[in-house]
């Protein structure tokens, strides 16, 4: 079951985060990296901020996080998250790939008990539209 209400807008991916959503559409959380110096990024873009090169591959993240900070979101930003307040907006940073975080929702804990430090594990949220988007539950939990 999503984790917003069906009338949740889906992601409409643009030219430079497309290739992001289409691994996404496999179930793979990928990140940007340089094909030339190897410098990973996230959101993608298209030219390197290190040595300007325009190359790019996709790195398998782990399918396991470390919450690096969050906020606890009290007011509805669009109708649809009304009825999910109050909600969990994280930065996620990953083992092994220094320069990424990302940020998504921390979900399945009640908002007062998520940590900074908190090991979080990887869920795929299927959207009525558009692709399917990375969320994450204490590890815990995430087997379920
Ligand atoms: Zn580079």
């Amino acid at each position: 079951m999503a984790y917003f209400p069906d009338d949740m807008p889906g992601v409409e991916p643009n030219m430079d985060d497309a290739g992001f959503w289409d691994n996404c559409r496999r179930r793979e959380l990928r990140f940007q990296a340089c094909d030339a110096c190897g410098m990973l990024r996230h959101p993608p873009s298209p030219i390197c901020p290190h040595c300007h090169g325009t190359g790019v591959k996709w790195v398998q993240a782990p399918d396991e996080a470390e919450v690096y900070t969050y906020t606890v979101v009290h007011h509805a930003s669009h109708p649809a998250v009304q009825s999910r307040l109050p909600y969990v907006v994280a930065v996620l940073e990953f083992p092994g790939l220094p320069g990424v975080r990302l940020v998504t929702n921390v979900t399945d804990i009640p908002p007062d008990r998520v940590q900074v430090g908190m090991q979080v594990g990887l869920w795929w949220d299927e959207l009525k539209e558009g692709p399917p988007i990375p969320r994450f539950r204490p590890k815990e939990s995430a087997a379920s």
